[in-house]
């Protein structure tokens, strides 16, 4: 650390800290990310230190610039480029409901596409796609950030990702347990072509169990008709329920309404290399994917690295998967399973009773399944009261500052006298009364209380409050 100067703390993500720093070599501005790293196994920081090697390989317009890593102190610091223009989560929030022209949106997504391409043609993932990880630089080009370093962690702080960090672009097969794959990250590119689009996250629910219904329903608000017939039908396509039917990245930018677009963002050069690439390996096949060779990919599926846990959403909250429990809501909206149940013969005696007995275990599990949602739901309620109060103590001390700067004559005092809410009117108050500084905020402060009271339900992590 002793060649950067810390500028400021930009933010803490689920992984740990992002700190803008200042080179003192040439003064250029660096983003470092901070992760502690004490906690893990010697094996899973072997698999770190390979991941970020893979990092270290990738260069391309559209993705953030990695410059260098080391570690320090029980931390992992990752040094990359600073993206000056912010993420694409906080220019979606800034547009305060007015939507994005197609242009615009078709641009971004070319540029999302291409750095995402760059990604899968050698067979590495990027786990954590979403319009946080997706920066503008100064003049406005789209880069894609924090590639591989999700998968580096995933093992060790999955669960606390899923429960504070961003639940929404969660794939159904993910809910449903089954491996990350490829067009895992398609679904997630899917979620913020829908923001995109429609300034919302396209799977919102009050609580994580009707997220993660939503999510396996594959149920959302239509995009506006605003948008041409190519951007919402491509969009359906990502969103596809069976990983297998969605595209591959390849496929979506040999779009004639996307490809079009690739020369502006790429030179004849780069266009070449990266499309010859290609055509070489045939873009990958659904690939329970991992160990990342560092160059050019393997053919055929990689081993399963030991970071490669999968947390069981659907499981974990309470979501009964489809197929399983034929008396489930999800299971009678699903097509698939009516039709293996129309299908199956009469049941004996016998299997009826080993069915019965079935019924049985799964409803125990489900009780089990539904105590640990509890649990969750009552600790995610804690973080967001924990989040409020710390809301409020920053108003609080906003509201203080406030009032002292404004002095004696402050219209507030003079309106609300000394006694807060209760106070009587000015009029009333008698001349000797004594002032009473300790109170003097309680009206504000019941009235935030009540603007910050806690909401129905859980919410699944900090941000949906903010939209
Ligand atoms: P998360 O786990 O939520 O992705 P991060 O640690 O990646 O959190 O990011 C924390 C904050 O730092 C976010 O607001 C993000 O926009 C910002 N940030 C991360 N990397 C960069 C970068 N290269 N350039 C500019 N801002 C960045
Ligand atoms: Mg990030």
């Amino acid at each position: 650390m002793e060649k950067y100067e810390k500028v400021k703390k930009i933010g803490e993500g689920s992984f740990g800290k992002a700190f803008l720093v200042k080179s003192k070599e040439d003064g250029r501005q660096f983003v470092i990310k901070e992760i502690g790293i004490s906690r893990m196994s010697n094996k899973e920081r072997q698999e770190s230190r390979k991941e970020v090697a893979v990092l270290a390989n990738m260069s391309h317009p559209n993705i953030v610039q990695y410059k260098e890593s080391f570690e320090e102190s029980g931390c992992l610091y990752i040094v990359m480029d600073y993206c000056e223009g912010g993420d694409l989560f906080k220019k979606i929030n800034s547009q305060k409901g007015v939507l994005f022209p197609e242009e615009q949106i078709l641009d971004w997504l070319v540029q999302i596409c291409l750095a995402l391409k760059h990604v899968h043609d050698r067979k590495i993932l990027h786990r954590d796609i979403k319009s946080q990880n997706i920066f503008l630089t100064k003049d406005g080009t789209v880069q894609l950030g924090d590639f591989g370093i999700a998968r580096v962690l995933n093992s060790t702080v999955e669960l606390a990702r899923t429960c504070i960090g961003t639940p929404y672009y969660l794939s159904p097969e993910i809910c449903e347990n089954k491996p990350y794959n490829n067009k895992s990250d398609i679904w997630a590119l899917g979620c913020v072509l829908y923001e995109m689009c429609t300034l919302k996250h396209a799977f919102e629910a009050g609580n994580m169990k009707n997220l993660v219904l939503k999510i396996i329903r594959g149920s959302y608000p239509p995009v506006s008709i605003h948008y041409s017939q190519d951007l919402r039908c491509l969009l359906g396509q990502l969103f596809r329920r069976n990983p297998r039917e969605r595209p591959s990245v390849s496929s979506i930018l040999d779009k004639p309404f996307l490809s079009r677009r690739i020369h502006k963002f790429l030179t004849p050069q780069l266009i070449a290399q990266e499309f010859s690439h290609a055509a070489l390996h045939k873009p990958p096949k659904v690939c329970v994917a991992h160990g990342p060779p560092a160059k050019r990919p393997a053919p055929g599926p990689a081993p399963v690295s030991p970071a490669q846990k999968i947390t069981k959403p659907a499981a974990k909250y309470g979501v009964p998967l489809t197929g399983r429990r034929p008396s489930d809501a999800v299971h009678r909206l699903s097509d698939a399973g009516k039709k293996r149940a129309e299908r199956k013969p009469l049941a004996k005696p016998k299997q009826e009773a080993a069915r019965k007995k079935r019924l049985e275990l799964m409803e125990k599990e489900r009780k089990q399944r539904e105590q640990i949602f509890l649990l969750k739901a009552a600790q995610m309620r804690r973080f967001e009261k924990e989040k409020l109060n710390r809301i409020n103590r920053a108003r609080e001390q906003g509201w203080r500052n406030v009032l002292s700067s404004s002095g004696g004559s402050s219209p507030e005092r003079k309106f609300y006298g000394g006694g807060g809410m209760m106070a009587p009117p000015p009029a009333q108050v008698p001349s000797h009364a004594p002032a009473q500084p300790a109170n003097r905020y309680d009206h504000f402060l019941s009235a935030l209380d009540q603007l910050a009271k806690p909401q129905e339900g859980v919410k699944g992590a900090g941000d949906v409050a903010a939209r």
